[in-house]
């Protein structure tokens, strides 16, 4: 080959690498409006993230209380709908446990606490948990929460590796515990916030009123507590959350 010929097939194969690399690892979220770093999808942590939910279900207390699932069910397969996924693909479990918390991870499982009953007035507010829940799978966050803490771990080098059909080899390499550990972490401020308004965008096409997701937050507030992973975690504030919410439901032109 030639020596210009040679500079040429560099130069492509490097377009190759990085273009590929770039194909993979940054793609743009239609629902969030914006690019993402992605070397997984939550397809990939889904197995993993199944394994650690059948762990809590053998270990933690779930709730047999009917009413409670069959409502969690009910709204939960109407949000999922309006979120435009299966709902029969979908499962929901309410665990016994005073925290009102909740939580979704990549296989479509949703764990609500009973606890979350507290701050819980009505469905519509039952609909803002389970919207903000199903968002946060829209917006792929657990998936770019990892794979940002795996390029970190990793270096660009196996981030690029992990392009050519290594991701899942990536995904055993640092998974295992840690990333089931990593799925239930709590999310970035960016995350909390942008699930908090697709969860209104969803809850408001299931045909439930955008004002009560606020109302939830403000008794959120109320009840007070210190930081726990998830939904009542202390970043971003209830009150960010509550004048956030406020202005894009505004926004919007929700009720
Ligand atoms: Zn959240």
């Amino acid at each position: 080959m030639k020596r210009a010929n040679l500079m040429k097939f560099g130069i492509a194969s490097a377009m190759v690498l990085f273009g590929g690399a770039a194909l993979v690892g940054c793609e743009t979220n239609e629902t969030l409006g914006r690019s993402q770093f992605l070397l997984v999808d939550n397809a990939d942590l889904a197995p993993t993230a199944l394994q650690g939910w059948s762990e809590m279900l053998k270990t933690a207390k779930v709730s047999r209380d009917v009413s409670l699932n069959n409502r969690v069910r009910t709204v939960g397969a109407k949000i999922v709908t309006a979120a435009g996924y299966n709902a029969s693909e979908w499962e929901y479990v309410v665990f016994e446990n005073d925290q009102p918390n909740a939580f979704v991870i990549p296989g479509n499982k949703i764990g609500v606490n009973t606890g979350m009953f507290k701050v819980v007035k009505n469905d519509d507010q039952l609909a803002a948990v389970l919207g903000h829940e199903a968002a946060h799978i829209i917006g792929k966050h657990a998936a770019e929460r990892y794979s940002q803490q795996s390029a970190a771990q990793i270096g660009l080098q196996v981030a690029v590796g992990a392009t050519e059909g290594r991701v899942q080899q990536a995904v055993a390499n640092y998974g295992g515990l840690g990333a089931q550990l990593g799925l239930l972490l709590p999310y970035s401020r960016k995350h909390e916030l942008e699930a908090d308004k697709i969860g209104v965008d969803i809850m408001v096409r299931a045909g439930y009123r955008a004002s009560e997701a606020v109302a939830l937050w403000r008794n959120m507030q109320a009840q007070g507590g210190a930081g726990n992973p998830e939904f009542m975690s202390t970043h971003p504030s209830e009150a960010t959350r509550i004048s956030q919410l406020e202005a894009y439901i505004q926004q919007r032109g929700y009720k």
